[in-house]
């Protein structure tokens, strides 16, 4: 067995437990009598309430399901989805059920234009683009906070990355110039090249996994800048979290980062050459060359390279390093006799080595020497000691992560230095957020750890902004509210990251101590010190020391080894020194200016793994809390990426993973649209007046000493004189510095307003 396929089986057998089966069941049983089956009690359920089950995929908004449960939204999606549509408004929030299909009119030119002219864009089918148009109004109508951010999320496979893909597409579309059409004009060139980003990105940054062949291997926040006339004029990328140990080991069937297969596929004959790649040439580093995903791709990539402005010399020195990356990982090391003597390089790996130095433009015997030898420094004396067979992998492995990922930062700080617009030309921002979901595995590591907390920081953003500024609007406007709970992850994010002790603060404690790591010393560690928090468990009879972590979207346990040392993520200074002597200038300049990460510095806990995430993830956090924020839900209806297949377990957890039957239930109970006294009269006074004239004075007195709340209650009595007192509970209520409507409120006044015009 290859060595990558070894260390990485658990990793593969992790996946196969990704899916909870009891846990879907259970849930989809929680309002279904025992003694039924699924499909007969859904339908029974349902049919109990919406009785015409024939028009159930035309509910295009889960709000007007009744009742809201996790079944009756999940027999309603499904039902959509069985009639091929795909979006559901889910009150504030958009519900994105992924096709696995394409269904190219759906974003074709003319339904961008459809959307983008259409006076109320909301009344036309549930779509990305309402979302889209919805942000790029509220900039030209100037309302605050005028920055818009739209956050995407779901799992992996979901849909996250085609549909931010959709979203830059309408803007670049949209948000043209009329002359870009036509010519060759500045903003033609920048929309081209912002969206010239997402090949190159997704080149490099993206991987055919066991649950997306196209699986972003980074998350990503694009922010779209307009100028005064809403116009594209630049963007921005921020990357986060590159999962760069791929380049070294890649999961059992899953593959490395596309770029490799690319260049594998179509270099030129002279590129062979100079790469050493001959048509037949095996990598370790490139498992699962055979199978067949889009990759005839690598003109594209280069195409796209240049329209970035990536010259084809750089290109060269860029490629030349991936090659060289490639011929690292074919060297292998045999074990030496002696413990204080050298590995050394069967004869094929003796030929590795020397191509892999050429291509990197280092000194061959210097490389070696780096990859075999340990100094040691004590004091003012370097002490060198031969490195175990196993430490000669791990710096091999080092190198070649440590190259990949600089050289993907350089490449974001590149398309940002060429997309960017001078802060001076542009006046707003439309913010595209793209991360990767909740993950839980069998075995779940330090990027699990990682990616769950940025998700438990989207969660309580999405929670803060919604639902409790929903709830507390209601109060402090005197209205009855009868409250929707709401699950409040402080708790769990209080234990992740909180102060004095979290689990990152321990952590990192561990990881500056410079002592050979013991697994179960953290694992004391966190159960001394956080035991009292009720989101942290363990199970007392497991052998392995790991920690459970009570999540919004469920319960994770984290293996603890290996973890102190992958927050440390040491890079050995001679590997950098290696790298700053290279010929190949792109390298030079890349490692030129960083240090090695020695983990005896102070101050360490700035650069370890978790403190470098979580300051990223902060500035992160406080942009969009300064923004408008639009939220979609990309849910992945089939495990298998198969087209147009439904499966109710695998949604069912999604659902809940997202909380999305308790953003309905707050936005099915309330009332979603909210306008001051005098901007409502402003628009809709004219109803009264027009009434008025109709009947006798008696039946409509008006007193022009009325307070603003006064006129507001004798507008809504006029238009609503034929309902009940209940009926009108239902439709609007006054507070006390606004109205609250329902849709079907706002419709009715709408439609009023238009007889009379
Ligand atoms: P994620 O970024 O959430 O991991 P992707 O956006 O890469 O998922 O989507 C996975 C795959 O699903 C895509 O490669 C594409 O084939 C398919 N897909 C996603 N959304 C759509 C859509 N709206 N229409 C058609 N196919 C889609
Ligand atoms: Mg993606």
């Amino acid at each position: 067995m290859r060595e990558s396929e070894k260390s990485m089986k658990s990793a593969d057998d992790s996946r196969n437990g990704h899916r909870n089966g009891g846990k879907a069941q259970a849930l989809l049983e929680k309002s279904i009598p025992p003694q039924t089956s699924l499909n007969d009690s859904l339908e029974g359920e349902v049919r109990e309430f919406l009785t015409d089950e024939s028009q159930l995929h035309t509910f295009d908004d889960l709000t007007k399901v009744n009742p809201v449960t996790p079944t009756t939204v999940l027999k309603c999606l499904q039902a959509r989805y069985s009639a091929q549509v795909f979006y559901t408004q889910a009150g504030c929030t958009l519900v994105a059920l992924n096709p696995f299909q394409p269904f190219p009119g759906l974003y074709s030119l003319d339904t961008m234009k459809q959307y983008h002219a259409a006076p109320q864009p909301q009344e036309l089918k549930p779509h990305v683009f309402i979302v889209a148009e919805e942000a790029y109004r509220n900039i030209r109508d100037q309302l605050e906070p005028l920055n818009q951010s739209l956050v995407v999320s779901g799992e992996s496979g979901a849909g996250k990355t085609w549909t931010s893909r959709c979203l830059m597409k309408y803007y670049a579309t949209v948000a043209a110039s009329s002359s870009a059409l036509k010519s060759q004009s500045t903003v033609e060139r920048i929309e081209r090249r912002v969206l010239d980003s997402n090949p190159i990105m997704e080149a490099f940054g993206n991987a055919c996994t066991l649950r997306n062949n196209n699986s972003s291997r980074f998350g990503k926040f694009i922010q779209l800048q307009l100028n005064s006339g809403q116009l594209l004029v630049g963007a921005s990328v921020q990357t986060y979290l590159l999962e760069k140990t791929r380049v070294s080991c890649q999961p059992a069937s899953e593959r490395n980062f596309h770029i490799f297969y690319q260049m594998m596929r179509g270099a030129t004959d002279e590129q062979r050459r100079e790469w050493k790649m001959p048509l037949n040439q095996s990598f370790d580093w490139l498992p699962n060359s055979d199978k067949q995903i889009e990759e005839d791709v690598f003109e594209e990539t280069v195409e796209a390279m240049l329209h970035m402005g990536i010259k084809t010399e750089t290109q060269r020195h860029i490629l030349r390093i991936l090659a060289g990356i490639l011929h690292l990982g074919n060297v292998r090391f045999s074990s030496p006799g002696e413990e204080h003597q050298l590995c050394q390089l069967p004869e094929d790996s003796e030929e590795s080595m020397q191509t892999a130095a050429k291509l990197l433009s280092v000194p061959a015997q210097e490389f070696l020497t780096c990859l075999r030898v340990r100094t040691l420094k004590a004091g003012k004396q370097s002490l060198l000691k031969p490195c175990s067979q196993s430490e000669c992998r791990v710096r091999r492995d080092c190198l070649a992560k440590t190259i990949y990922s600089q050289l993907f930062e350089w490449l974001v700080i590149f398309i940002n230095n060429s997309i960017c617009a001078d802060k001076s030309t542009w006046s707003s921002f439309i913010g595209v957020l793209d991360v990767y979901g909740f993950e839980c595995f069998h075995v779940n590591k330090l990027e699990q750890l990682c990616i769950n907390y940025a998700n438990e920081k989207l969660q309580q953003h999405f929670v803060a902004h919604y639902l409790k500024a929903q709830q507390e609007e209601y109060v402090s406007e005197g209205l009855q509210w009868s409250f929707v709970k709401y699950q409040d992850n402080q708790s769990c994010l209080d234990l992740l990251e909180g102060s004095p002790v979290s689990v990152f603060s321990l952590l990192n404690e561990e990881s500056r101590l410079n002592r050979a790591s013991d697994p179960n010393m953290l694992r004391v560690r966190l159960e001394k010190e956080l035991s009292h928090n009720p989101n942290i468990s363990w199970d007392k009879f497991s052998r392995v020391p790991h920690f459970t972590v009570a999540h919004y979207a469920g319960r994770v346990s984290y293996q603890i080894e290996g973890m102190v040392e992958k927050n440390k993520d040491p890079v050995p200074a001679e590997l950098i020194g290696l790298l700053q002597k290279s010929d190949n200038p792109l390298l030079c300049q890349i490692f030129s200016g960083l240090e090695s990460e020695n983990p005896t510095t102070r101050g360490l806990a700035k650069v370890t793994v978790v403190s470098k995430f979580k300051n990223s993830l902060e500035s992160l956090m406080s942009i969009l809390l300064n923004t408008t924020p639009h939220y979609t839900r990309c849910i992945k209806p089939n495990p298998d990426c198969k087209p147009l297949t439904f499966k109710q377990e695998e949604v069912i957890l999604q659902l809940e993973a997202c909380g999305i039957v308790q953003t309905i239930h707050i936005s099915a109970a309330g009332f979603p649209i909210r306008i001051p006294f005098k901007s409502f009269m402003q628009r809709y006074g004219l109803i009264l007046k027009h009434l008025k004239r109709g009947k006798s004075s008696d039946d409509l007195h008006v007193d022009n000493n009325n307070s603003p709340q006064q006129e507001v209650e004798q507008l809504l009595s006029a238009v609503l004189n034929q309902r009940s007192c209940d009926e009108r509970c239902l439709l609007v209520h006054c507070g006390r510095t606004k109205v609250f409507l329902t849709q079907a409120m706002l419709d009715v006044l709408e439609d009023q307003r238009r007889n009379i015009l």
